[in-house]
């Protein structure tokens, strides 16, 4: 196994720093392309954790059983590096959504250059992971999410990903200036993965990825198909607009959640609490309409009426 380090954008910056777009890839052989691709979103972290667990998962795998890596696994943890550093979401300066630039122009401004960029090298892989975190207000259960137009290809890939739950999109949200979509439509498979929260690491979530990403690399013959994998243990649920509930705050306050198994939760249900800061007061009891998988959950306690609070796939 061969592994290297190179740049594939690198850009000057005003004030002699310079911003570079590292890739590290795991060569193996002549075989199928996989990258996991993250921090398109400077303040979601819980991919780069993904990156780093693949990577000493691939060296400990090469040295137990060396050649088992048939193709190639490209790891590109901080898409948008200046957000990274700095904690932002957006491309600093520029303040535009990295993920509304795709496919880009490489002449074009920075949040532009990175996306062209990133296009040119990710097009053609056989596979590709976008690993998002959700924001600092909502955590996410890991789970896939898939424009609707692509759910022949994507649905059977998603399946093997270990993760909670597939949320199918209809046509009134497809957003078509992200990595995945522009990916997707030109002929390259992007899984869009949302879990965990903003500026947080959840470890539990990395290594149920983890063995999903392993398998899916397992299945496109990147890694051997004899080597024993960890058993995938989440089968996903398949969500779209007809099952998918959302809950709004009532009122505003403190939102403090009451539920901490949170994958199947029964009719009726309490989920939380809105509390009021200034009395004992409980503004509000948040329950849940049905039986469910409560998939989004607020992390941030602060709402206003009209806060979401929780996502439910109905089960
Ligand atoms: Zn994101």
């Amino acid at each position: 196994m061969e592994v290297t380090q190179d740049s594939i954008l690198t850009l000057e910056l005003p004030y002699r720093e310079r911003a570079e777009i590292r890739r590290t890839t795991f060569r193996g052989g002549d075989g199928p392309r996989m990258a996991l691709v993250s921090g398109v979103h400077g303040d979601e972290l819980e991919g780069l954790y993904v990156c780093h667990r693949l990577a000493a998962w691939l060296e400990e795998a090469e040295r137990e059983n060396p050649g088992m890596l048939r193709g190639s696994i490209e790891l590109y943890p901080a898409l948008n590096p200046v957000g990274v550093d700095s904690l932002q979401r957006f491309v600093p300066v520029f303040d535009s959504d990295l993920n509304r630039s795709f496919p880009g122009r490489a002449d074009g401004l920075l949040p532009r250059r990175i996306a062209a960029a990133a296009m040119e090298h990710l097009s053609g892989a056989d596979l590709v992971v976008d690993i998002h975190a959700s924001n600092i207000f909502l955590r996410e259960i890991p789970q896939i999410r898939i424009n609707h137009e692509f759910t022949s290809t994507l649905v059977p890939l998603a399946e093997r990903a270990n993760v909670d739950v597939i949320w199918v999109h209809g046509s009134l949200t497809v957003l078509e200036a992200t990595v995945a979509h522009s990916l997707n439509a030109t002929g390259t498979p992007c899984l869009v993965v949302e879990m965990g929260v903003g500026m947080r690491v959840t470890p539990s979530f990395t290594e149920q990825l983890l063995i999903g990403v392993l398998h899916l690399a397992q299945r496109l013959g990147v890694i051997a198909p004899d080597l024993e994998l960890e058993a995938r243990r989440h089968d996903p649920i398949l969500a779209d607009d007809n099952n998918v509930s959302y809950l709004n705050a009532e009122q505003s306050g403190l939102f403090i959640p009451a539920v901490d198994h949170w994958r199947a939760v029964g009719s009726g249900q309490l989920l939380g609490r809105i509390v009021s800061p200034h009395s004992g007061d409980v503004l509000s009891e948040v329950r849940s309409p049905t039986s469910a998988v409560l998939f989004t959950l607020r992390e941030y306690p602060v709402v206003y009426e009209g806060s979401l609070m929780a996502r439910l796939v109905q089960t």
